[in-house]
């Protein structure tokens, strides 16, 4: 076999001796041969099974010449939009173009189009009428039924309908994608390829339909939000690989769409052998002249431990898409992979990540799960965690101690999700030591999300309680350890169950900890979730009751502000979100006021983000209320040295909570990771407020951030 990337041209196929490719493979990111990316998992695993499989990478959608590049195919196209699904990647929750496309030459915007596995299987079509036509990945996916799509704030019909595609991969696909390609290569009509689990097809009637559950026919979820909501929980309750059944979802008469259930999780042996195969582990080399592919950095010095996630996030889909099963690989295969890694020439001695969905999920949630897969009706860490979750950390553990003791490896970081609520309840503290000792450098992140227990039930997420029990166990061990390390809480405005009232008492509670996150992650209706069936239908799908949904961009831009309440541009909105929430004893002089007035001396121009008076006065009007360890302001360009002015020394009481973004000297602003993902945290924690809204008594220890 040769080592080299896939053919991405006539003269690659030449150079191995084909005259014709397989499967070609259109995809919407560029072409990086590394296990982070689906395509490369997909094509490696074909070509392991003897299939020829070529790349076409972004091709130009306005000519359909370039999806004959590497002419006819002999069994197939597969098609996927990328890493991301397009419109995801391509617009912001406020459905603002994006500046930078990650995954693209340079990280340059527009190299695809919106919703690419229509735009490009419609395109070969064009050319190719009969040819079988695969698609898959996450925009395939998650997009595999009726959904609702944000974007055009409409029901859409499966992707299958409107792509001509013949079939869906969907979840993980490389036992479907192998049985599809072995029943094409017998001989098999795609039309006939109805029998494969993972996958999703389109039948005329439904004779040979068996053991399966109607849905909602098409018509009846775009036309009425309860049958919608109905239709998901059905999707939903239908995601195990052991339990799940065979959904039909009529359209008209005589067409319907149909998932087989999913596929069987990988063994670990087959989780060693997808890792194990060929990859060249970066991008193709033509994209060197272009800057390179920005989303290979991060990925590249890391390691995959594990698939799935028992987690349960409504927000997230991952339920949907891997499942709940945890698959992992052996210490033997990730060790293997870290050593080769280690002699890489750009290799500078850090492995950036061990992880996946979520690092310390190193095994299923039970035993039960191996054979009968995960309850349907039940959550594993929802509200409380399930007596037969096995809380343990020992094989992570394991994993970590023998990667940080290769050669030339100065640190292995931990940066992947940790649940905190599953760390806690081990009885052991050796994980949370260990963690805090070697696997974070100052700054830890957790997603708490909210603190609102009412919006942490709407997301599936523990009680505020955990968080803070977490917190004070994240402390102790630090003091223990000698270390002055921080926690960055995510959190999410605009959840559906979030009021002003509890965004107001988020604000109350960022201004108690002092912490001003500079970037937002509002939340985002991505497709099939539980939390966007709540956005779309104003319905809790699990139990039908009525949910709030904050939903017009105004009084989402008024939630988010609230979460940046000192940002001077944000005035206006928060004085309008604290009055119609009847806060408005929340803006004055006092120590608990969020801002101060406006006077007549002091106008504000909400444009220029000035105040008439210069900087001094803004500064009044805005910050500098909370005494100087609050007052590091990022407005000042000052506030790297006062961060780190602030410690355990100085304040023995303090522990801390702050970002890892890379700091701007000039201006002292704080840079996130990409999107409105990434929060920043300034420093102190204080006292709670006990009348914060929330009904909440707890008192927080001060805490102090220190880069
Ligand atoms: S028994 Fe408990 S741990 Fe096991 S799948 Fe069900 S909810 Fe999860």
């Amino acid at each position: 076999m040769i080592k080299d990337f896939l053919p991405v041209s006539r003269e690659d196929m030449e150079k191995r001796g084909w005259d014709q490719c397989d499967f070609v493979y259109v995809i919407g990111d560029a072409y990086v041969d590394h296990h982070s990316f689906g395509p490369a998992i997909i094509s490696r695993v074909l070509e392991s099974h003897g299939y020829k499989v070529g790349i076409i990478s972004q091709p130009d959608w306005k000519n359909s010449d370039s999806i004959t590049s590497l002419g006819t195919p002999r069994l197939g196209f597969l098609v996927s939009g990328g890493n991301m699904d397009t419109m995801v990647n391509h617009y912001t929750v406020a459905k603002k173009r994006r500046a930078q496309d990650a995954y693209s030459p340079g990280g340059v915007m527009g190299k695809r189009p919106d919703r690419a596995t229509i735009v490009y299987c419609n395109l070969i079509r064009k050319v190719y009428k009969n040819k079988p036509i695969i698609i898959g990945g996450i925009e395939a996916s998650l997009r595999r039924l009726g959904h609702y799509d944000y974007w055009s704030d409409t029901v859409k019909r499966s992707i299958l309908l409107d792509s001509q595609a013949d079939l869906i991969s969907y979840g993980m696909g490389e036992h479907s994608i192998v049985e599809i390609a072995d029943a094409l290569n017998s001989g098999i009509d795609i039309k006939d390829i109805t029998f494969i689990d993972g996958t999703v097809y389109k039948a005329k009637e439904l004779s040979s339909v068996y053991d399966a559950i109607t849905l909602p026919s098409f018509q009846n979820i775009a036309g009425d939000k309860r049958k919608f909501a109905e239709s998901f929980y059905i999707q939903y309750s239908n995601t195990d690989p052991y339990s799940g059944k065979r959904l039909i979802e009529p359209y008209k008469e005589n067409e319907y769409v149909i998932q087989n259930p999913p596929a069987k999780p990988l063994t670990q042996a087959e989780m060693d052998r997808v890792y194990s195969l060929p990859f060249m582990r970066d991008y193709h080399p033509s994209y060197i002249p272009l800057g390179g592919i920005p989303a290979i950095e991060e990925l590249k010095f890391s390691l995959t431990s594990n698939r799935g996630c028992f987690g349960g996030c409504n927000f997230c889909a991952l339920t949907f898409h891997q499942g709940r099963i945890i698959q992992t690989r052996s210490h033997e295969s990730i060790v293997a992979e870290a050593n080769h890694l280690i002699w890489d020439k750009d290799f500078k001695g850090y492995i950036n990540d061990v992880g996946g969905p979520t690092a310390n999920f190193r095994h299923v949630a039970c035993e039960k799960q191996n054979t009968k897969g995960a309850c349907i009706n039940k959550q594993c860490l929802f509200p409380t965690p399930c007596k037969n979750l096995k809380i343990d950390h020992s094989d992570y553990l394991s994993l970590l101690r023998k990667l940080r003791s290769l050669p030339n490896v100065k640190k292995v970081f931990v940066r992947s999700g940790i649940r905190f609520d599953y760390l806690i309840n081990d009885k052991d503290n050796a994980f949370m030591s260990e963690l805090c000792e070697h696997h974070i450098s100052g700054q830890l992140k957790v997603a708490p999300e909210h603190i609102s227990d009412r919006v942490l039930d709407m997301m599936g997420k523990p009680k505020d309680s955990v968080y803070e029990e977490f917190l004070r166990r994240y402390k102790k061990t630090n003091e223990r350890l000698g270390k002055n390390q921080f926690v960055v809480p995510y959190l999410m405005s605009s959840h559906p169950g979030s009021t002003l009232k509890e965004a107001v008492a988020l604000a109350e509670y960022l201004r108690d900890l002092g912490y001003m996150p500079e970037q937002v992650q509002d939340f985002y209706p991505t497709p099939s979730t539980i939390s966007t069936c709540m956005y779309y239908t104003g319905l809790d799908p699990r139990t039908m009751q009525v949910v709030y949904v904050p939903k017009t961009p105004h009084e989402k831009a008024m939630q988010r502000a609230l979460i940046q309440y000192r940002n001077p541009k944000n005035y206006d909105l928060v004085v309008e979100a604290l009055t119609l929430a009847h806060r408005t004893d929340l803006i004055g002089f006092d120590k608990k006021c969020l801002i101060r007035p406006k006077t007549k001396g002091n106008r504000y121009d909400n444009k220029s983000g000035k105040t008439r008076e210069g900087k001094r006065k803004k500064s009044d009007q805005y910050g500098d209320r909370h005494g100087s360890s609050e007052n590091v302001s990022e407005r000042s360009g000052k506030s790297k040295n006062k961060l780190n002015s602030y410690s355990s020394k100085s304040n023995p009481k303090g522990n801390g909570v702050l970002p890892d973004q890379k700091r701007n000297d000039k201006t002292g602003t704080v840079r996130g990771r990409s999107n409105e993902q990434t929060p920043m945290v300034k420093n102190t924690v204080n006292k709670r407020n006990k009348n914060n809204g929330t009904g909440r008594t707890n008192r927080h220890k001060r805490v102090t951030a220190k880069r």
